[in-house]
């Protein structure tokens, strides 16, 4: 493989696109309207300045990218890490909008970042940070336009210095302006939970089609942050077997079942999965390749790729994380018989309760945990179904069948609405 081929197998935006092009045209888009929604409509780059802890002035990039509000206002996580490039916000701003329409939320999707590396920032420092990047992206947010969420190393208290720099602005307090609050600050019950739970509800279905029993499904999970861990405890509560569990710093293997209880409590104790005794200590990427039926990678994009894919174990694949297969991994896969729930159906629970959040927040009315759950796994339950009768009906893989589903609908709200001006 070429160094350019390596790359654009690497690209966020451009696994995206590729998954794009086969969908729109199987179903015969218009080839100016494909272009259209295979394009953003709006990326704003901003420069930060921050006055550091040691009074230095650092200046840190910053990106926010509105791909589509054909159904709705903008919305989509925001995140802070030194990887984070244009073209990887780009990428997932276009999967928020097929992620909302697979699951029928009336929202379009955007995604935001900034190059920075928050475990050598202090508090103080990220709080400054978070607040100057709000100030700068202020005339292009808000409950209408675009609605930010958490995202990779960015939390509940990230989303509150957002919300109370808009409000500031605003002269009132407008919880609405983002999700994944405290819940004290107009966040939902249920949320800190959703993308986790969401991974746990197409899993449960996919093992109904299998006929396959939770006590004998091995899970292996990628990633321990919100994603990974909440979904592994709920597994683990439901009854699945988790025999692996990675973080950046490593990860545990045990065939006999890890002790998820216990591992949470560690891992909230020393902030690291490394030095956990509840099994043998593997390779972050290895662990990926481990005998197991079920693989939820919950941690970043791109860890199985062309060069890895075969040797994947898994027959059932739930992509918690955004984009954590690349489109010549997809074909593997698909060949090797790998049943995959794919990032846009599989981790949508996340946004699903955003949206919950934002309904509660303008509503000004609070909604019990249940009915959130129950509410979640009503919409988990019939996306997958229709995502999985789709591919049935077109004879596509789930990914495929989900970007189809997902640009049908935009592009039939699109046609509804025409082309202004
Ligand atoms: P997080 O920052 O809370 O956790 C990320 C976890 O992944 C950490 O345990 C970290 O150690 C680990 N990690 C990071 N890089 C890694 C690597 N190279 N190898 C192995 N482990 C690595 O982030 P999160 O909110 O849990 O998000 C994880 C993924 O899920 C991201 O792709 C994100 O876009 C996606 N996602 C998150 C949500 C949400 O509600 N938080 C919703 C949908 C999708």
């Amino acid at each position: 493989m070429s160094i350019e081929e390596k790359e654009k197998e690497l690209s966020v935006y451009e696994s995206m696109a590729a998954r794009y092009d086969v969908a729109a045209r199987k179903l015969g888009l218009d080839a100016g309207l494909s272009h259209y929604l295979r394009t953003p409509n709006r990326e704003i780059i901003v420069h930060i300045p921050v006055t550091l802890d040691n009074g230095t002035l650092g200046v840190f990039d910053g990106y926010r990218v509105q791909h589509s509000i054909a159904r709705g206002p903008c919305k989509g996580g925001v995140r802070y890490s030194p990887d984070v490039t244009l073209d990887e916000i780009r990428g997932l701003a276009a999967e928020m909008t097929w992620k909302c329409a697979v699951v029928n939320i009336p929202f379009g999707g955007a995604k935001g970042g900034v190059v920075c590396d928050p475990s050598k920032l202090s508090k103080g420092e990220l709080e400054r940070i978070t607040r100057r990047y709000t100030a700068e992206i202020l005339d292009y947010i808000g409950p209408e336009r675009d609605v930010p969420a958490p995202d990779m190393n960015t939390n509940e208290q990230t989303m509150a210095w957002i919300m109370d720099t808009y409000s500031m602005h605003m002269r009132h307090t407008v919880t609405a302006s983002v999700t994944g609050k405290p819940l004290d600050l107009g966040g939902s019950l249920g949320r800190r939970e959703a993308t986790g739970r969401g991974c746990m509800i197409t899993a449960d279905e996919a093992l109904k089609r299998f006929g396959w029993k939770k006590e004998s499904t091995r899970v292996i999970v990628q990633g321990f942050g919100n994603v990974g861990s909440q979904a592994a405890r709920l597994m683990h509560e439901s009854g699945y077997k988790i025999i692996g569990v990675a973080d950046i710093s490593g990860g545990v293997f045990n065939t006999t079942g890890i002790n998820i209880p216990r591992l949470l409590g560690y891992v909230e104790k020393n902030k690291t999965l490394q030095g956990f005794d509840g099994g043998e200590s593997i390779g972050t990427q290895e662990i990926l390749e481990q005998e197991c039926d079920l693989l939820l990678p919950a941690a970043t994009e791109s860890v199985i790729t062309s060069k890895n894919a075969h040797k994947v174990k898994a027959k059932l694949l739930v992509e918690g994380a955004n984009s954590p297969t690349t489109p010549p991994a997809d074909d593997i896969l698909f060949d090797r018989g790998v049943f995959v729930i794919p990032d846009i159906l599989a981790n949508a629970g996340g946004v699903t309760v955003s949206y919950f959040e934002w309904v509660q927040d303008r509503e000004g009315y609070f909604w019990p945990e249940d009915m959130v759950n129950s509410r979640l796994k009503q919409i988990m339950v019939s996306a997958f179904d229709s995502v999985v009768g789709f591919g049935e009906k077109h004879n596509v893989n789930n990914r495929i069948a989900a970007y189809m589903l997902a640009i049908d609908r935009v592009a039939f709200c699109i046609k509804l609405r025409g082309i202004y001006a």
